[in-house]
Order: C-alpha cells, then structure tokens, then sequence
C-alpha cells in the first residue's frame, strides 16, 4: 500500500501511519484512492471494495476508474469532482459502478482530496452500495401504492382521525356509508354521524381509544340524506411510541346483514303465511303465561285445532286454496281469542291456541264454542263455497306440568277427537297417554307387516242377481297379526292413509289382485275382472297410468279383468280426474265409484266422467227395508244410473227382503253376506270351481284344466 495522508493533517509519525491503514482496510464501505492528476487512475482499494467489485487487488490498482463506473458517469464528471474537491467542497455523487463481470450497482460516493507522502494528490472515494437501500426505498414505494389502492378500493369504509376523533382522510366506501366526500368529512368528528339513540353506547365503546385500546363495536351511523346505516366498526389506535397520534377505523356496512337476520329472527317466531306466531314462540309464550297464572291462581289451557278434511281441499283444489283457507281460519280465529291469549299455526292446517287467566272449565269452553262458531259461516274460496269443521284437543294445565307437557296433551286430546270422527272437542284426560302409546306400537308394527308378508287378500263374490252368476270380486285387504288375529281394513287403512303406509300397501294389493285373478284365468276359472279399492293417495300419484300399466305387464292380466274403486271425494278435482280416468279408460281398465251416496260429488260431472259403475254404499243398503228415506235414495240412484249408462251394484245386500227391493228397482248386480262374505283364497277357488263346473255342465263338457 502506498504511503498517503491528508493534505492537511501530515502526519509525520509511523504509527499514525499504520493507524491510518488499518483504519483504511477495515472501514465497513468500500474505499478507493484515486489520482486525482491526470491520467486518474486508482492508486488503492480496501478488501471490501475488491470484492464489491470482483477484483483482485493488483488488478484494481492501476485500472482507470472509467473501469469501474457506469457510462454514466464520464472523465468530464471526474474533474468536475477534482475541481469541487479543490474548493474544498466534499461532494456527495450517487453513481452507478460497474463490476469485473458487467453487472450494474448504484452506490453513493463521497470523495475527500488527500494528500500521498509524495504530495501527489488522490482522490479518497468512499463508495456505499445502495442497492438494497434502492430495494427499500422501492418497495417502500410499492406498498405506498398497495395501500392506497387497498384504502380506495376498499369495500369497507376506512378512514384516519386525528386524537380528537376528527376525520382526517377517508376512503371512497366511507364516503358512501355517510354521503360525504373526503375534503367535506375532514374535521368532522366521526360522533357527529351517530345516530341519537346509539351515542351512549358509541362513547362506552370508545373511551378506551386514546389510552391506545382497540375496539369493534356495531354502531349506526347516519347519511346525510337521513337514513340510517348499521356499521361494525372497527376501531385501531395509531401508536407513536406511547402517544396516540390519531385513529384509523373500519366501517363495515352491515345494513344488508341486519335487516336480514332481522327477517331470519322473524321467521324464527312468525309463519311466513299467516303470519303468525310459530311453535317456537307458542312456546317461549305459554311458558310465561303459565308462570303469571300460577302465582295469580288462575288456569292456563292449550287447545290444538285442526281442519277436518283439509288434505281434500288441498288435493281438491290445489295448495293456493289451501292456503287462502288457512289464512281465512286463521284470521277468524284470531277475533276469537282475548288479551293474554295466543293463537300460533303449529303446522300445516293445525293450530295452537293457548287461552291464560282463565276461571275455571266453564270458561275454556266458551272460548272453544266462540271458535267453532267462527266457522258456521261458509268460506268462499274463488268461486267455491267451503263449510269447514275442526277437531279440537284441548289441555288443561295440572300444577305440576309445564309448558312441553301441556302441548303434548293437548296433541294426544287432538288425536283422540280426530279418531272419534269431524267436528269433536276432546279434553284431554290421563287415560290417552296409555291409547297413543298404543298408536305409537301399531305403527312400528305396521312397518313390520310390510316387510314381515302379514298383508293378505280376501275376495268377495259379486252376483248377478237374474244368473245367479259372480260376475266380480272385490279384494279386501287383510292383516294377519301375529297376536291380534286377522285385522279388518278399517283398523289400519285409515291410518295408513294418514302416515303414508297406504303407498307400498296399495301397491302390493294390486299386484297380489292382478296376479291372483291371472293364475285363476290361466287355471281355467271364470274369467272375471277383479275390483281394486285404491287410497286417494294413490288416485293422486301422477305417475298411477304407468304404475297400473306395469302392473298389467308384469302380470299378465289383461286390462278388462281389472277394476278399480275409487270414492266420490277423490273426483272433486275435476281436471285431475277427468285425464286419469280416461288415460285409464285408454289402458282398457274399469272404474267404479265406491261407497256412492255417502260423498259429495257432483252428479254433472259423475256424468262427465268415464265411470263403468256405481257401488250403492252398503249404509243406504242397510236400511232401505225400515227407512223410506234410504229406499227412496236408493231407487232413485238406481234410476240415475240407467239413464247416464252406467251399471250399479249394491253394496252390503244381507236379505232376501233386500235383494227382492233392489230386484224390483232393477239393480242386478249385488254384493254382500247373504251371498258371501269376504273369503280368503281357498273358498273363493272353491266359489269359482263351482261355477266352472256348472257352465261346463250347461255346455256339457269340463272348462277347468
Ligand atoms: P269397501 O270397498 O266398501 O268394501 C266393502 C266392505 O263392506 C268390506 O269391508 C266388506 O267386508 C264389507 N261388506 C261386504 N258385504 C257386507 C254385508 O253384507 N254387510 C256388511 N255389514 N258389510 C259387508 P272390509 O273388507 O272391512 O273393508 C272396509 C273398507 O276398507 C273397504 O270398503 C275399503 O274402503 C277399504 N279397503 C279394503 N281393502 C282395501 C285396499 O286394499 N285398499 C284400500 N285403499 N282400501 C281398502
Ligand atoms: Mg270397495
Ligand atoms: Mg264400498
């Protein structure tokens, strides 16, 4: 290293000497000494700025510094630097420098003139690397702009306030959410836009702030136009040390979400038809209502209504009108009921009243008497008139009962009134408990029957009264209990109906009917059509064409042996019933309408209709010898059915008496005991042998294979 000093401080002993060199190697920036006479050249460079630069020592020194610069920095720059140096100026230069493999760095230099011990003067150049400085300082940049176009373009409204809450910068969102721009809102303090009602709240939940404590908070904020805006706000300090310069916010428009949850609360408590109050608040209520009336010493009661026949209307008429007739009810019932009361719709066409402050029994069943009378006016549903009936249970609250068990007693007197027919009142009593356990099992055992093969069929003959001849069998299902004996239909078909065990019942019952006959045809008995009793259920599967056709298909049966009963409510959705029963008639199917005289069908449209048959109800039947009433329904039923073409047949004939008057009246065709009852299998092969016989004998020979 060559000998060197500053030009003014001339050391002239070695150890300042040795100082100075050492000091040089070990500066923490790269240092080089540059001739400041020309040809510049660099007379020395420290370790550090060899490596900078990707040099060897000895092959720096000598290089002219044009080497080691970017072209933009020029021999004139080099003596514009001598010349700031000799005026004593120390100038600062931000360069570019240039390593042994070309690569490009920013460095800042400062230069200093120094004095060599030859007096020769050289450049002292101390050169800092500032790409990472650059690096920073760009990034710095960057996220400058990532944060303002976060801040813009922010959903939310974000915004700065000085200590004392006064806006100071805010975001387009922000804007929105108040209706002011940025230059309006600075100054203003962000309180000024709570909404009255919300200050206190608002204060509480920032009087943390400027002792440096965030805080998320909802809050509603007010538009300059006057509405209301509901906000979650979130609150941050902004810390210098410890002081709080100011605050940022974020505000997050919660108006949408609100007005939701608003709706989901009320959907929670209220049904979206009527209006109502829901299950859920018939229960929060009642719960209170018994409590004051306990320590008031006064009665609570629960009554739980439901429409008779309201599944009829629906599938009538279609679930607009069912609708309507709910809303219609429900508004009736609501004059009915007092202060303290609470008429709820629990679920489809049931209704839950609960009547508190009551006396005594007497009273209950006024109120229940005031309700019923509400419905004696008929409902007029579009161009229809409706007389509705409703089956009421109703619960008295015990002392020791709460809400739950007072709701649930009410629905076991429900059930009760609705097994003992339309239009009943039932007050529930402790005996029913023991009944619905019962119902409860008779379902899980119906379920077993269906998988368990307890379903049977039993047939019964239909005669032609002048031939003596059967000309029919109807199928009647059977259960074949595994300790209740054999149950008549009448025990589980209508409860069937209700919970949806009809479906794969009905279904198997007319697979089972058609097979059966087929075996009989293909065995040589006489060929008879066979009458299926179908559920309303059934009649309304919109698939039932397909399902018969199948059935047919897979069994063989040809379409005239089978007929299928339906009843006169099923026909009161005349569209429905119109397409199916000629899609039916077009498969070559029969169909007769069961139990007639008991429905309300409408004789115009029973014209309509492509009906083969009507079966006198077996109660018109049953009479027709002692009531005049009966005999003169059923004649003139009779009577109907010659002039619209169709075929009658009695149902439930027991007598001689009754076959002569239905005899007499000219209906020839009869179904009942004095014949034969319903009969399983064996017996009706026996029937039907019988008559193959006799005809084989009439026409002398054997049909029967
Ligand atoms: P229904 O279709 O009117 O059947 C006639 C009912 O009258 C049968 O009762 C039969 O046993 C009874 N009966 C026949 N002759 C006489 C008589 O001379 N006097 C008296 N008092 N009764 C007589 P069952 O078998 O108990 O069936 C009752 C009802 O159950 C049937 O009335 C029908 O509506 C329904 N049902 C029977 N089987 C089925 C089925 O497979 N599917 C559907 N959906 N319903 C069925
Ligand atoms: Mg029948
Ligand atoms: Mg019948």
């Amino acid at each position: 290293m060559g000998k060197w000093f500053t030009k003014r401080r001339r050391p002239n002993a070695a150890g300042r000497h040795e100082v100075f060199v050492e000091w040089f190697e070990q500066a923490p920036d790269p240092v080089l000494l540059i001739q400041a006479e020309y040809p510049h050249r660099i007379v020395e460079a420290n370790s550090i700025a060899c490596r900078l630069l990707g040099y060897e020592r000895s092959e720096l020194v000598k290089l002219s510094p044009r080497h080691i610069v970017g072209d933009n920095v020029s021999e004139r720059e080099l003596r514009r630097i001598l010349y700031q140096l000799l005026r004593n100026i120390k100038p600062t230069y931000i360069w570019t420098m240039r390593a042994k493999d070309g690569a490009l760095f920013p460095v800042e230099i400062n230069c200093r003139l120094v004095g060599s011990e030859t007096g020769m003067p050289l450049i002292f150049t101390e050169a800092r690397d500032l790409t990472d400085k650059l690096k920073m300082a760009e990034s710095l940049e960057e996220s400058e702009q990532h944060f303002d176009s976060l801040f813009e373009h922010s959903p939310n409204g974000v915004a700065f306030f000085d200590p004392a809450g006064k806006f100071v910068r805010a975001n387009r969102a922000m804007s929105r959410i108040v209706g002011r721009d940025g230059p309006e809102l600075a100054g203003m303090p962000l309180l000024s836009f709570v909404a009255d009602d919300q200050l206190p709240a608002t204060r509480h939940n920032v009087r943390r702030l400027p002792e440096g404590e965030p805080s998320s908070f909802d809050t509603t904020l007010l538009h300059k136009q006057g509405s209301r805006v509901d906000v979650h706000l979130h609150a941050v300090p902004i810390r210098k040390g410890k002081a709080v310069k100011g605050y940022i916010a974020i505000c997050q428009d919660v108006t949408e979400r609100k007005r939701a949850e608003e709706q989901s609360r009320y959907l929670a408590y209220f049904d979206e038809r009527t209006g109502l109050p829901n299950r859920r608040m018939f229960r929060e209520r009642l719960y209170a209502a018994m409590a004051a009336d306990r320590s008031a010493g006064k009665q609570t009661a629960v009554a739980y209504v439901d429409i008779d026949r309201f599944k009829l209307v629906n599938d009538s008429f279609g679930h607009d009108y069912g609708d309507m007739l709910i809303a219609q009810v429900a508004e009736r019932f609501q004059r009915c009921i007092g202060e303290g009361d609470l008429l709820a719709r629990k679920e489809g066409d049931e209704f839950a009243v609960f009547f508190s402050g009551l006396a005594g029994t007497a009273d209950l069943m006024q109120l229940v008497q005031k309700m019923e009378q509400t419905l004696e006016t008929p409902f007029t549903l579009g161009e229809f008139e409706l007389h509705v009936t409703v089956s009421i249970g109703i619960a008295i609250a015990a002392s020791d009962e709460d809400a739950d068990a007072l709701m649930k007693n009410a629905g076991i007197a429900l059930s009760r009134a609705k097994e003992r027919g339309k239009n009943s009142v039932q007050l529930f009593n402790a005996d029913m408990k023991s009944v619905s356990l019962q119902k409860l099992t008779f379902e899980s055992e119906l379920r077993k029957a269906l998988a368990g093969e307890q379903f049977l069929l039993y047939y019964q003959p239909q005669i032609d009264i002048d031939t003596g001849k059967m000309i029919g069998v109807e199928a009647l299902v059977r259960w074949r209990h595994p300790e209740r004996g054999m149950v008549p239909p009448s025990e589980f078909i209508p409860f069937a109906e209700e919970n949806g065990f009809i479906g794969p019942i009905g279904e198997w019952v007319l697979y089972e009917a058609c097979r059966q006959n087929k075996e009989w045809h293909d065995r040589g008995y006489p060929r008879i059509p066979v009458s299926v009793n179908l559920s309303s259920r059934q009649f309304l599967q919109h698939n039932l064409k397909h399902r018969i056709g199948n059935v047919l298909l897979q069994t063989g049966l040809e379409a005239q042996y089978l007929e299928l009963e339906i009843t006169e409510s099923m026909t009161m959705d005349v569209e429905h019933t119109s397409s199916l029963l000629l899609d039916l008639k077009r498969l070559g199917v029969k169909v007769s309408i069961d139990d007639f005289g008991t429905g309300y069908s409408s004789l115009y449209y029973l014209k309509m209709f492509p009906i083969d048959r009507l079966k006198i109800d077996q109660s018109f039947v049953r009479d027709i010898m002692t009531d005049p009433n009966d005999a003169a329904i059923v004649a003139t039923i009779i009577a109907m059915t010659r002039h619209m073409n169709m075929k009658v047949i009695a149902e439930g004939v027991e007598t001689h008496e009754q076959l002569q008057f239905l005899h007499h009246n000219r209906c020839n065709e009869v179904q009942g005991y004095w014949f034969s009852p319903p009969v399983p299998v064996e017996r009706m092969e026996e029937l039907l042998l019988k008559q193959a016989q006799a005809a084989a004998a009439a026409e002398g020979g054997s049909a029967l294979h």
